[in-house]
């Protein structure tokens, strides 16, 4: 019979890899704490409803990418393509804004999208991210990029480029889309055909298009910068204040308008700058979205947050992580009395706190010991009957080969004294 396959752009992350999305995952845990953060678990199934209302039925993501399915009560569900609109779902529904003014979330899981494969592009990948809700000042958003990319230098990810712009508010965008569709209107058969239908729906996302003939058509098109008020003007002008005391490196780029609708004010990305990312240099993405709480039903609430994928961090990584081994031990026996004894001493072992392979039947030492040296165990405990009669057991240490004789009662703390 054929073996069955991973579903296309979906991938295995198999235990050799393991270590290295640890490392990830709990550093990110580590700086989210320094930052105030606290993690939030939402499910991954939720009402389409919830991101056609916030992130928007004319972007990519819910128009032409969303997993969604009706199932056996007829509900219109979604596989959750990213955690923004779910963690708002979720601080609505729990009323999490009652308990603190400002509430600082992370949160780390899959997330869905069917796009085109490609490198660092896959149609489930894992984000991480926080959100701070409920803070508007600039100091709120450069303290959230100041997370970000210090996570991000953390790793030892020295190659990137921090972007920012300002979408401005509710005011800015008709007026922007309007400079565009204006700017673009006699350009029409330059752009292709999804921005010839953008430019009516929703002209921004044409300068977000990454076709050749878009890039072109679109030198020269207004800056949004121009149409912000004077009050997200004053917040843009202090936020790059801020992140100059942070030390932080930015770039304005007028023409960033990123991939989803909820956001106003100030967005950001973090891109490599290495070209180990091909197309998909993006690794962090954030912004401010003052307007999501109250599209999906709450009040008017301020908030900011990020996102960076782990695949796309973990390819810009490479082998550069350092990753300590775990520090195992094999407990091997010689002949079949010994069996018992290894089972006991396994046992005291990991019930005293070590990692412990042990064989599941007994067999030559020679191939008990290769087995052990292939699990790349640091220390072999060899229970053989003569030591046994003594209350003792051999320790030998894998690397150097270096056998002893050590008291059964104290091994644990032997064994733990050298590693
Ligand atoms: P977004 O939610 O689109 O702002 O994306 C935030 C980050 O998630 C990006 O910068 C990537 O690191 C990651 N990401 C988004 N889409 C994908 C994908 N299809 N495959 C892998 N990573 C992704």
């Amino acid at each position: 019979m054929r073996a069955l396959q991973t579903v296309k752009g979906m991938h295995d992350i198999l235990p050799d890899d393991m270590p290295k999305w640890h490392f990830v995952e709990n550093l990110f845990k580590k700086i989210s704490v320094q930052y105030g953060f606290e993690e939030i678990r939402t499910p991954v199934v939720e009402p389409l409803e919830l991101f056609i209302r916030g992130i928007g039925e004319t972007t990519d993501i819910v128009e032409k990418e969303m997993y969604t399915f009706i199932d056996k009560g007829d509900a219109h569900l979604s596989l959750r393509p990213e955690g923004t609109a779910s963690v708002i779902r979720s601080y609505l529904q729990h009323n999490l804004g009652a308990q603190t003014s400002v509430l600082r979330v992370c949160y780390l899981g899959p997330m869905f999208r069917r796009e085109r494969p490609a490198k660092g592009r896959y149609r489930q990948f894992y984000q991480a991210g926080a959100e701070l809700i409920g803070a508007s000042e600039p100091a709120s958003d450069a303290e959230i990029i100041d997370f970000a990319v210090f996570f991000v230098k953390s790793l030892g990810i020295k190659e990137i480029s921090v972007q920012i712009n300002s979408l401005g508010d509710s005011d800015t965008r008709p007026k922007y889309k309007q400079a565009l569709i204006d700017f673009f209107s006699n350009k029409r058969d330059k752009l292709c055909s999804d921005c010839n239908r953008r430019l009516e729906l929703n002209p921004l996302r044409v300068l977000d298009c990454k076709v050749s003939c878009c890039i072109e058509a679109r030198e020269n098109a207004p800056s949004i910068l121009e149409f912000l008020n004077d009050e997200a003007k004053e917040h843009f002008d202090e936020l790059q204040k801020l992140l100059k005391i942070y030390d932080i490196n930015f770039n304005v780029v007028p023409t960033m308008v990123r991939g989803l609708d909820y956001y106003t004010r100030t967005i950001f990305e973090i891109q490599g700058t290495s070209d180990l990312l091909g197309s998909q240099s993006t690794i962090v993405g954030g912004g401010r979205y003052n307007n999501l709480v109250k599209e999906l039903g709450g009040k008017s609430v301020p908030t900011i947050g990020f996102a960076f994928g782990i695949e796309r961090l973990l390819i810009m990584l490479g082998d550069n992580i350092g990753i300590d081994n775990v520090k195992k031990i094999f407990v091997a026996g010689v002949g079949d009395g010994d069996f018992e004894r290894t089972i006991k001493i396994s046992n005291m072992l990991r019930k005293a706190g070590l990692n412990v392979e042990a064989p599941y039947k007994m067999g030559s030492l020679r191939a008990q010991l290769k087995r052990a040296s292939k699990s790349g165990a640091m220390f072999s405990v060899i229970a053989g009957e003569d030591e046994a009669s003594k209350n003792e057991v051999t320790l030998k240490n894998m690397l150097t080969g270096e056998q002893v004789s050590v008291s059964i009662d104290s091994l644990a703390d032997k064994i733990r004294s050298q590693m």
